[in-house]
């Protein structure tokens, strides 16, 4: 057994990342008096949340009629009918509030000229059920949303005494014998020393899982450590076949262009300067969703019209928009075009490419952000003392697709609901858990043994083939043959982790041992995601399958469950919770409106 010295901290409540969901629960568990600790890899601020551009979809109101029903159909819809429709109506009816408590914390929206929030239209944001014109519904503080949000809610948890652990790296989940979350182990990354965190709640917020591929929009700390973590405890993951692809990353670099830019008027064109969108979607055209665009641009390249020497990309054009309107509502990606693209977006085009940039499924969760252990007996079955939030779980509110600007909702409403449900169930006067020590062991054992790993293959190589495995066959578009080579070629990768080489054995800022962590949490991510989609024989959302190109209710409108051990993957299914939380008399919405049907726009 490894010995390390470590030192107990006691908590209510431990949350694991600080980015936009991290924040938004630790300020809420810590209003309500509970003892809160934030642990954080990164500084809060440089969570990705921070480079969250367009915005944050709410039914305000504020620039024409709008209705939370209307923004639930349109989630329904977006998700193609994969999403919990419980947590979408949640999501929807509880969105406006979230805003306006974001208002009140103080994020500095940009306003209209009466002096209310400024909302911008998003793709798959529509009136009248889908049947009436593009929304204003997604909320802006110009074009750096998520910067604005992430320093007001980390400013309010420290007004409110929470306690943040920077630069902490959580290791592994402390679980009892009989299944309940006591906890979390870490390292301190820049000192060496090691800690438990003993708590009667933990909150996993660790982000998304986008660097599994090659070319991703997420920074480099994406690395789906929360899932890795849930995988390693024999616990599930959840839809983890649907990536979504961003229409418009900057070709080469990857670097995100927000669809904001569309909303304000931007449209794509190809190598004959054709609007192409208006062929593929009449009625939205470039604001459709982002997997609907990203596969269209996809086969205008394929067929020929791709700009470019190679042919192989895309033109975004802003120069026909008013210079004031680009410097007032778009500045952060006029300098990104000109960073990463040379581009002065006032008089060309941005090269883009449908780039990799959410992940839609993770950590299954209830609307209270309650992880799930789904049995076939019990699929809602909730795992005592764990909590899932942001793109980290899965609640379901985005099923296969997710909406533009859904994401940082999500973040803020289900944030404050786990908040809300941790009120109700941590008991602030009873004890904190006894640790099952043989879990705590076992995380240092694992800890020790990557350490010190002395086999053949550096973990950048090893990263770098599973990167390029799913760019390829997990791709936008997917076809038996790819996915089958993918699973194949993803399990032999798999495989290698125990012949990885870490070269540095120290413990202070040790950056070999830090992005071996991520690879072994990547790993399960990416396995998770190939296996899933090779078994799923339909097409909905971001799952394009080229052999079963029809969308088929009857037999996938479930919810794929993964249990992930070594390199090895169980798959099982679970049912998509089609009943709303309100009847229409209620003032909910009928059953009979948000009833599958085709997904045109
Ligand atoms: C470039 C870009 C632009 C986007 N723009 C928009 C937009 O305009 N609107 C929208 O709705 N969505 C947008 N999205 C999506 C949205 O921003 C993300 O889904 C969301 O910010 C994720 O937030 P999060 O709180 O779940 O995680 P993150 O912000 O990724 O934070 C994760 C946190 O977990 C911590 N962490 C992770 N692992 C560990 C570990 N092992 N130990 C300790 N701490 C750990 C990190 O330190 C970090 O604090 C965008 C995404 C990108 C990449």
């Amino acid at each position: 057994m490894a010995a390390y010295e470590y030192e107990t901290h006691d908590y209510d409540v431990v949350v694991v990342g600080a980015g936009g969901a991290g924040l938004r629960a630790t300020l809420g568990m810590a209003e309500q008096g509970l003892r809160t600790a934030c642990v954080t890899k990164v500084f809060p601020t440089r969570s990705h949340t921070v480079a969250a551009q367009g915005g944050i979809a709410a039914s305000l109101s504020n620039m024409g009629p709008d209705h939370w029903q209307w923004h639930m159909y349109d989630t329904v819809k977006g998700s193609d009918w994969l999403g919990d429709t419980d947590a979408m109506e949640y999501l929807a009816r509880e969105a406006p509030k979230a805003v306006y408590e974001l208002e009140h914390y103080g994020v500095p929206f940009s306003r209209t000229e009466e002096g209310k929030i400024y909302q911008r239209p998003f793709g798959g944001h529509t009136t009248e059920f889908g049947e009436g014109p593009a929304v204003q519904r997604t909320c802006a503080a110009a074009d750096r949303t998520g910067h604005a949000i992430l320093h007001t809610l980390y400013g309010q948890s420290l007004k409110n005494n929470a306690e943040f652990y920077i630069e902490y790296f959580a290791i592994d989940l402390i679980m009892s014998e009989d299944g309940q979350c006591q906890g979390v182990v870490c390292w301190k990354l820049d000192d060496g020393t090691m800690h438990v965190f003993n708590a009667k709640m933990v909150v996993l917020a660790t982000g998304g899982y986008g660097r599994a591929y090659f070319s991703a929009t997420s920074a480099h700390t994406c690395t789906g450590d929360g899932g890795g973590m849930v995988a390693r405890a024999g616990l599930a993951l959840q839809d983890m076949e649907f990536v979504q692809f961003h229409p418009t990353g900057i070709y080469g670099s990857g670097c995100l262009i927000t669809e904001g830019a569309r909303g304000e008027g931007g449209y794509l064109t190809n190598s004959e300067g054709e609007r192409f969108m208006e062929r593929y979607a009449p009625q939205y055209k470039d604001l459709a969703p982002r997997d609907y665009v990203s596969r269209s641009m996809t086969m205008e390249i394929r067929e020929g019209r791709g700009v470019g020497a190679e042919g192989d990309h895309i033109h975004l054009n802003l120069s026909h928009l008013p210079a004031e309107a680009l410097a007032e509502r778009l500045p952060g990606i006029s300098e990104s075009a000109k960073i990463f693209a040379g581009v002065d977006v006032t008089k060309e085009p941005i090269p883009v490419l449908p780039t990799v940039h959410y992940n839609m499924g993770g950590i299954p969760t209830n609307y209270w952000g309650e992880v799930l252990n789904p049995t076939a007996d019990d699929p809602t079955a909730v795992v005592p003392g764990l909590m899932a939030v942001g793109e980290a779980g899965c609640a379901s509110v985005h099923g296969a697709n997710r909406l533009g600007s859904n994401s940082l909702i999500d973040l803020v409403v289900f944030g404050r609901a786990a908040a809300i449900r941790a009120g109700k169930v941590v008991d602030a006067e009873a004890p904190n858990p006894v640790l099952n020590q043989a879990s705590v062991d076992k995380a240092f054992d694992r800890f020790d043994a990557v350490r010190n790993a002395s086999g053949s293959v550096p973990t950048a190589e090893l990263r770098l083939e599973m990167q390029k495995t799913m760019q390829a066959d997990a791709a936008v578009f997917r076809t038996a043959k790819t996915m089958a080579e993918g699973v194949e070629k993803m399990t032999a990768i798999a495989a290698k982790m125990d012949d990885l080489q870490v070269t540095d054995r120290s413990l202070v800022w040790n950056s070999d041992l830090m992005e071996t962590l991520e690879l072994a949490n990547l790993m399960p991510n990416a396995l998770a995601t190939i296996v899933g989609a090779e078994a799923r024989k339909e097409s909905r959302g971001a799952h394009a399958h080229e052999d079963f190109s029809e969308r088929d209710d009857e037999n996938w409108r479930v919810h794929t469950v993964s249990r992930v051990e070594g390199n090895a993957v169980e798959l099982s299914y679970r049912p998509v919770i089609v009943d709303p939380l309100t009847t229409e008399d209620q003032g909910g919405i009928s059953l009979q409106k948000i009833a599958p049907k085709a997904r045109t726009f």
